[in-house]
């Protein structure tokens, strides 16, 4: 499977689709990434905050694909936000727990406002990239002003926001301010984290039906047709499988728009303004 790349506005590119180990039990996830390379995965998401970063380190070691195959994204959890020292004492341990001396991509985890760190956080990352131990850098859950003040403080533009995002909440407010600046969107939870019967909704079995497809690969069609880059996660080998053949049909625009048509701010996660 050739799965497509999305060009980021640094230079680099990213597999569009990729593996998520959030909730992967650490005892679990060698094994389960390992399963997840074997199926085709080549782009896995993780963070120092799902504790899981060695077991998806053991897995890619055990798995002998070459590094410049892979694209490796880790996430600053929030109690490392601050100066350049804790910044990168944080990184470092993310590098040594996955085994790796570079990540494609290193997130700052949620822009925890309450802290008031993520502008100081911010050129600590923009180091850490000019030290290529990072090739791209980006933030995760930064909402439309979060964005704005980190562009407007710093000069220096995300490559990426990895945000809540699925049919029930499609943040238009962000993506748009994202697409207006060259950053791509990452869509979290991009199943709905099986929240909502999202996978029983008529707009998306009818559009299953009529491509002989399963409503996961319909939805995850309906993201990638969006452009936004996403790592659906499961546990399970035969789902892996399932959410990585989304190659073999195309939704038609009708489709498209009736399962945009489901927005309702049907937030599933946390609040952004809320996480500390
Ligand atoms: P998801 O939307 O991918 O949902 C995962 C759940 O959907 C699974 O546990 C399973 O129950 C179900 N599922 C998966 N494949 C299925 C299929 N084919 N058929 C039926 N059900 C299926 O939610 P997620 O795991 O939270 O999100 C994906 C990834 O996004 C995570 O693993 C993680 O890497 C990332 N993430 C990031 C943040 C953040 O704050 N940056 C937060 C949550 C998740």
């Amino acid at each position: 499977q050739l799965v497509p790349r999305v060009q980021l506005n640094d230079g680099f590119s990213i597999p569009q689709l990729g593996f998520g180990v959030f909730k992967v039990d650490p005892g679990e996830t060698e094994r389960i990434v390992s399963d997840a390379l074997e199926v085709g995965y080549r782009h896995l998401d993780t963070a120092r905050i799902y504790g899981n970063e060695e077991g998806v380190g053991r897995a890619i070691a055990a798995s002998g694909i070459p590094r410049e195959q892979l694209y490796i994204t880790t996430k600053l959890w929030n109690d490392d936000q601050g100066d350049a020292a804790r910044v990168h004492a944080a990184f470092d341990a993310s590098l040594e727990r996955l085994g790796l001396e570079y990540v494609d991509l290193y997130l700052i985890h949620w822009p925890t406002p309450a802290r008031d760190r993520y502008v100081e956080t911010w050129r600590a990352f923009e180091h850490l990239r000019d030290t290529d131990r990072t090739r791209s850098i980006g933030v995760s859950n930064f909402l439309a002003n979060h964005l704005e003040r980190l562009i407007t403080e710093t000069g220096l533009v995300p490559a990426v926001d990895q945000i809540e995002l699925h049919p029930y909440l499609q943040q238009p407010e962000t993506t748009g301010l994202a697409e207006a600046n060259g950053i791509a969107i990452e869509a979290w939870g991009p199943l709905g984290q099986g929240k909502y019967p999202l996978l029983e909704l008529p707009e998306v079995t009818s559009a299953a039906e009529a491509h002989g497809a399963t409503p996961a690969q319909v939805v995850i069609r309906w993201h990638l047709q969006l452009g936004h880059i996403v790592f659906p996660k499961s546990n399970r080998r035969e789902r892996m499988a399932e959410n990585f053949d989304v190659f073999g049909f195309e939704l038609t625009s009708d489709e498209m728009v009736a399962i945009t048509g489901l927005e309702r701010e049907g937030r599933v996660g946390s609040h952004p303004d809320e996480v500390d």
